[in-house]
């Protein structure tokens, strides 16, 4: 049985030449990494001493200061700070209470929805409606919104095995749906929060406003809150009290962080990176402090094991992912003003689990020869390279051409904390977290080694 397997793999020529090349400095990396491997320490100085981290905010700019000294630390030959213009938006304080049928106002735990104008602290109070989906809304006439605060209870599809289906499925409950309870004269929005979490722990996100829209408060509930509201209004008439202070503050000037190392070959440039913004809830652990440590991990895993990579390796740490992207526009324009060509470019911003595949935007003929590496990514848990969506921070760059990958980890705990103060370090698994890094700087150098 052994020779008969044996056959097709010799055939194969994997075990021989170029492939077992590849596969013994794709060890070495992993090896490096996982043994002295500094991301999780990093991650923890980021999300402890700096914490969230909304862009615009003071915590925002410790990150940036943070993010070049790692750089530097981690042996990136030039660093710099790329100026990004992004919008400021605060949160303040904020409360909301429902009227129970017995007269008594019960506090729920709820987020304001990140960009939302709030209520200048004064009170909105108003009658519910609940309606559970998009199409249910649609159906209802002015008359039956006007005035109402709408409580948009729809649950997070548990039938997709990739939970990015589930969040991509549920995501315009949470980014569009104020415009349009405006547009029929309601006063106010709540949305269950986008979750698979089965607590009360409610979970942010952007969303925005139609031009020319009335900007009328939005906020999201947790999973628990939300059943335990669409219990009430099943038998009774509820009302509800928000008060808020949140809402856009103008723009500010900040930065993306940017640190490479110079390829010996020439001036192409192999581009890794994650969003060093975060939403002001939690630590910003998963999202994306991960993404951020895993990139400076490829940079110090190349000085470490002194590969000279042909093409220049550059991490960018975005500015501004979660409200607006302008680090990722400005980036990405950035290329075409300074002429700076780039072969490759690789995100992490699907949380610091267990890596278990990649998501590619490239030719075809550039995907088939990644997707022909699969054998020598499955040891280290690739169980797939697809075409998909590769990341938000990065994306803009495909307007200009450049190969884009992202890296998948196991998607099933990501959305029980995405947004929410469940996020912190702790949530992190060390090896986890090693692994994705070791993906990363593996993909990293079979691009700089074979492209
Ligand atoms: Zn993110």
């Amino acid at each position: 049985m052994k020779k008969l397997l044996l056959i097709p793999l010799l055939a194969s020529g994997f075990f021989f030449g170029q492939n077992t090349q590849d596969a013994q400095a794709l060890k070495k990396i992993s090896t490096q990494i996982l043994t002295q491997g500094e991301a999780y320490n990093d991650l923890h100085f980021l999300t402890k001493k700096i914490g969230n981290r909304l862009s615009g905010s003071p915590a925002y700019e410790k990150a940036v200061q943070w993010g070049a000294e790692q750089l530097k630390k981690a042996g990136a030959e030039k660093i710099w700070l790329q100026p990004v213009k992004v919008p400021v938006w605060e949160r303040g304080t904020e409360s909301l209470f429902i009227k129970t049928p017995s007269g008594t106002w019960t506090k729920m735990k709820m987020l304001s929805l990140g960009n939302s104008e709030g209520t200048q602290g004064k009170d909105l109070v108003g009658d519910l409606i609940m309606v559970n989906t998009l199409e249910e809304f649609n159906q209802l006439k002015e008359s039956q919104v006007r005035d109402k605060i709408v409580f948009f209870n729809y649950i997070f599809r548990q039938d997709f095995i990739e939970t990015f289906e589930g969040y991509s499925d549920a995501g315009k409950y949470r980014s569009s749906t104020a415009s349009l309870v405006a547009k029929k004269g309601g006063k106010a929005v709540i949305v269950r929060s986008i979750s698979t979490a089965v607590d009360d722990v409610p979970h942010t996100g952007g969303m925005h406003y139609d031009e020319g829209s009335k900007k009328i408060p939005a906020v999201a509930l947790g999973p628990l809150g939300a059943d335990r509201l669409a219990q009430l209004l099943k038998t009774s008439k509820v009302s509800a009290k928000l008060n808020s202070n949140c809402g856009m503050k103008g723009e500010k000037i900040t930065h993306s962080v940017i640190g490479e190392i110079k390829g010996t070959l020439d001036q192409k440039v192999i581009a890794v990176g994650g969003h060093l913004d975060s939403w002001d809830v939690g630590e910003g652990a998963q999202d994306d402090g991960a993404g951020v440590v895993q990139s400076i991990e490829v940079i110090r895993t190349f000085k470490k094991l002194n590969i000279k990579p042909k093409h220049t390796i550059r991490a960018v740490l975005f500015a501004n992912e979660e409200n607006g992207n302008r680090g990722g526009e400005t980036y990405a324009d950035s290329l075409n003003v300074k002429k700076e060509p780039h072969l490759f470019a690789l995100e992490s911003d699907s949380g610091g689990y267990s890596p278990r595949g990649f998501g590619l935007a490239m030719t075809a003929e550039q995907s088939a020869q990644v997707k022909s590496w699969l054998p020598l990514f499955e040891p280290y848990g690739i169980q797939h390279i697809n075409d998909s969506y590769p990341g938000t921070d990065i994306i803009p760059m495909k307007k200009y051409g450049v190969a884009l990958a992202g890296l998948i980890p196991d998607s099933q705990r990501y959305f029980d904390l995405h947004h929410s103060e469940s996020d912190v370090f702790e949530a992190v698994n060390r090896r986890e977290l090693l692994l994705g890094a070791t993906v990363m700087t593996q993909l990293i150098y079979m691009i700089d080694q074979h492209w």
